[in-house]
Formats: structure tokens, sequence, C-alpha cells
């Protein structure tokens, strides 16, 4: 089934690309809540990119994975008291959401004397059930932590509304692409702006069309999540 699936989700990507000025994607496979079993089918399909929301789930299976060829990303919100478990085991950390977070990943970072990526997540669709920033506050927000040692902010995170159809987010899509586009033509210091992080298995087509460089597929590939 894993493999099949992605062959279909790389099949659409592949054609929502033909759309774009963009040449490729990366796709995260959504792997929260599922056994490492699925991890290892998917790896054998070619997936090397895995996300995950919950720090104790992401330790667990970087355990597990050893020295497979494995980039872990973390896309859930992150507590300040998880930080430490994860720093030098994630590749990419989606869902930076405040100065504080940002604050602690930096000494962490330090005692363990790595850097870390991360992009600034964005409450795209204003809901009060979502965490982020303002899309309106996006680049001082960015200024305000660009001075951190270790961390390099390398670009832009949305979780868009959960919708029946993925065109009812395009107008959102378009508008994290043209925020992400100002903020790298300002060419700021420790800033990269080359990750435009959008899309899910509602939606991914729509935002390749507008610009996403990162989707993050879940269901589409593993299946519907039993959260019991
Ligand atoms: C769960 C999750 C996904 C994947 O969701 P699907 O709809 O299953 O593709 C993507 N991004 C984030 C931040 C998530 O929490």
């Amino acid at each position: 089934m894993i493999r099949e699936n992605l062959e279909n989700v790389r099949g659409n990507i592949n054609i929502a690309l033909e759309n774009t000025e963009n040449h490729t994607v990366d796709l995260v496979a959504v792997s929260k809540t599922k056994p490492f079993d699925m991890i290892v089918e998917a790896y054998e399909n070619g997936a090397r990119l895995f996300g995950e929301n919950k720090a104790d789930e992401l330790r667990k299976k970087y355990e597990l994975a050893g020295d497979m060829d494995i980039d872990f990303h973390f896309i859930g919100h992150l507590q300040r008291n998880k930080v430490k478990y994860i720093v030098d085991k994630v590749a990419l950390i989606h869902s930076l959401d405040s100065y504080r977070l940002a604050e602690k990943i930096d000494q962490e970072a330090k005692k363990k004397d790595c850097k870390v990526d991360i992009l600034v997540q964005i409450n795209i669709g204003e809901e009060d059930s979502k965490f982020g920033i303002p899309i309106e506050e996006a680049e001082s927000f960015i200024d305000s932590i660009s001075d951190f040692e270790n961390i390099r902010v390398k670009g832009l995170m949305c979780i868009a509304p959960y919708v029946e159809d993925g065109e009812e987010n395009r107008a959102l899509f378009r508008k994290m692409h043209e925020v992400f586009i100002d903020i790298k033509k300002k060419n700021k210091d420790n800033v990269f702006m080359d990750v435009l992080s959008m899309g899910m298995s509602g939606d991914y087509m729509v935002a390749i069309e507008e610009g996403a460089t990162m989707v993050r597929v879940g269901s589409a590939i593993f299946g519907e999540r039993n959260y019991n």
C-alpha cells in the first residue's frame, strides 16, 4: 500500500510542478503516530524525509533508524522543555512560533555545539486553534531572531485550514509565497529563505502550484491515523 501511495503522491507532485517555475519539491512523509515498520517500508521505496510532531516519538524513531539515511523533521508545536531531546536529532524544525522558543533552541544548540535549521510557522488562516505568527508580523519576527548564532532561519511554514477542497486554500498559499519572496529579496544576514513548507494530503498540489518547495504528506502515504 505504501509503495503505491508514494508513487501516486510523487506522480501528483510532478503534475503540479508542470504549472510552476520550480523543478523539484521536497516530500516530507509525515509518519507521526505510525509504527517504525511503516517508515522502513517508505524508506525502501525511496522516502528519506520523515515528519514527526512529538518529541518523545521522534527520539524513539531516531534511535531505531540508527545509521539509515533518514532526516527527521519536527512539525508539531514544540514545548520548551522538550527542545533538549531533539535539538541534535532533527534536520529541520518547521514550527518555530515564539521568541522564547527560539531563545531556548539557541541555548540548547549551543550546549550540543550544533546549528539548528528552523522555519517560522505562520498562522495563515488566522485560526485561534493554530499556533504561529501572524503573517503581517513575519518579517519583524524574523528580524528579532536572526541574531541567534545557533539558529538558521531557512524559511516559512504554514498549516492551512482544513477544507474539503484544497482549492479553497489557494489564496492563502499565494499570500504565503508573496511574503516569502518579499523577505527573501531583502537578503537578511543569517536568513536564507530557501524553504516554503506548505501543503498536506488535502491540498499539496495547490500548494505546489502556488510555490511550495516542501510538502508534508501523511495520510495520503500511510493511511488514516488512529490517535487511540
Ligand atoms: C499531521 C500533519 C501533516 C500531515 O497531515 P495529512 O493531512 O495526513 O497529510 C502535515 N503537517 C503537519 C504540521 C501535521 O501536523
